[in-house]
């Protein structure tokens, strides 16, 4: 009898966990390895996207793993944008004629830990915390980690890299020709703020995803379950390190979005306390690789890091992993050939979503603000 494939996932993000679990429900034993430590233990971690905006695509992922309702539960439905013009109106936009379709602002760290329970509640999957990949050996097949007890290895046959957009699989796997790899990162980057409740209820409308669109830059924000808003600003880099003094920070928020100044009570301390995250495209290609050893597939933002503006870098990772599932399902387990499939099925989708992604900039940050394009849209949906 055939010996069982080692089938290893490398990170317990979102698509990691939500690919162990699909595995392990198809009665595949995964053991997931992830750099950080038990976040139920350490807390979450700080400097990333505090919220998601999760759409159809990421729900029917999701309905997959029996997971739809509960993220839904976790989250609030945005129906439109509402815009904030400097010295105009804020005004609405629906996301659909009939006024009904909606986005969902979930926590990350909330959507991750249900995911990351659903993995490690589902038979034959294992996490281990504290593992960060240093080395792929496709052709030995094998894993070397670090962990706080020193460096392990582990013989795989099958490595699926979700380990971000600065993988460290997709570096070890680069080089063997033929391969393509771009990243492209933008002179803008981005930086989180608050706006708190007031009197225990939302600042802002909470049916919407706001924006502020200033040109060149913008923020946006997104409302969360505590009836806070977690906005969110993407400026050129050296507009950040410009504002390097409490009252820069005031009167340039003054002067650009005077709307919210005064519901951002720790406006110039959070800036001087929160990170700049850059926003990088990966384009990289192959996304598999086969050696004497082991197959390694990147997934997720390894395979395909996308800037946030349409807000389908979760979602695109979770299609993934329902893609490499169904891939499994009709080559009946063959695990080179169900790669090779997903990866072809997937490369197109994914580069034409990076490319509206950077689009979307583009509109967001200017186009939503000018009547021409509040006719089209008006038109639309006539
Ligand atoms: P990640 O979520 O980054 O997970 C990677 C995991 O791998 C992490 O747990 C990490 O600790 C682990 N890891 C990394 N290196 C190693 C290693 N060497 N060894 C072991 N483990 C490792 N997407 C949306 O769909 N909607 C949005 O509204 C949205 N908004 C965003 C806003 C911002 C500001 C940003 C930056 C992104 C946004 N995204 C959004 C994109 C979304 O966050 C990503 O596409 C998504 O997190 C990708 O999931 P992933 O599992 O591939 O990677």
């Amino acid at each position: 009898m055939a010996r069982e494939q080692t089938v290893a996932v490398v990170g317990a993000g979102l698509a990691g966990c939500l690919l162990a679990t699909l595995l392990g429900r198809r009665g595949i034993p995964v053991t997931v390895y992830e750099r950080r430590p038990d976040p139920r233990v350490a807390g979450h971690e700080r400097g990333r996207s505090i919220n998601l905006a999760i759409s159809t695509r990421g729900l029917a992922a999701l309905e997959e793993v029996g997971l739809r309702e509960e993220a839904l539960a976790r989250a609030l439905p945005m129906h439109g944008r509402m815009v904030h013009p400097l010295g105009g109106e804020q005004n609405f936009q629906s996301y659909s004629a009939d006024g009904t379709r909606a986005i969902n602002s979930i926590s990350r760290a909330e959507l991750n830990m249900a995911l990351l329970e659903a993995a490690e509640a589902t038979p034959g999957v294992t996490v281990r915390f504290g593992h960060r990949l240093t080395n792929v050996d496709a052709e030995k097949g094998r894993l070397t980690l670090e962990t706080p007890d020193g460096v392990v290895t582990e013989d795989v046959d099958v490595v699926l890299a979700g380990d971000g957009a600065y993988s460290a699989a997709r570096r070890m796997t680069e080089g063997v020709e033929p391969f393509t790899h771009t990243q492209d990162f933008l002179e803008h980057g981005y930086k989180e703020l608050t706006i708190p409740p007031v009197d225990g209820e939302f600042a802002l409308s909470p049916d919407a995803l706001h924006i502020w669109p200033r040109g060149n830059a913008m923020m946006i924000a997104l409302p969360n379950l505590d009836r806070s808003f977690t906005c969110t600003l993407f400026w050129p880099k050296a507009d950040f390190d410009a504002l390097d003094t409490p009252r820069k920070v005031r009167e340039h928020f003054e002067a650009r979005y005077p709307d919210v100044v005064g519901l951002m009570p720790d406006l110039a301390d959070e800036f001087a306390r929160n990170p700049v995250g850059s926003l990088v495209t990966v384009r990289t290609w192959p996304w598999v690789r086969s050696g004497a050893g082991a197959t390694v597939a990147l997934l997720g933002d390894a395979a395909h890091a996308i800037v946030p503006f349409y807000g389908q870098g979760a979602n695109c990772a979770f299609e993934d992993c329902v893609e490499i599932d169904r891939c499994l399902d009709e080559t009946g387990g063959d695990w080179r050939r169900a790669l090779s499939i997903y990866q072809e099925r997937r490369k197109p989708n994914t580069d034409a979503i990076a490319e509206m992604a950077l689009d979307n900039f583009v509109e967001m940050r200017d186009r939503v603000a000018s009547p021409v394009f509040r006719l089209t849209r008006a038109a639309q949906h006539a």
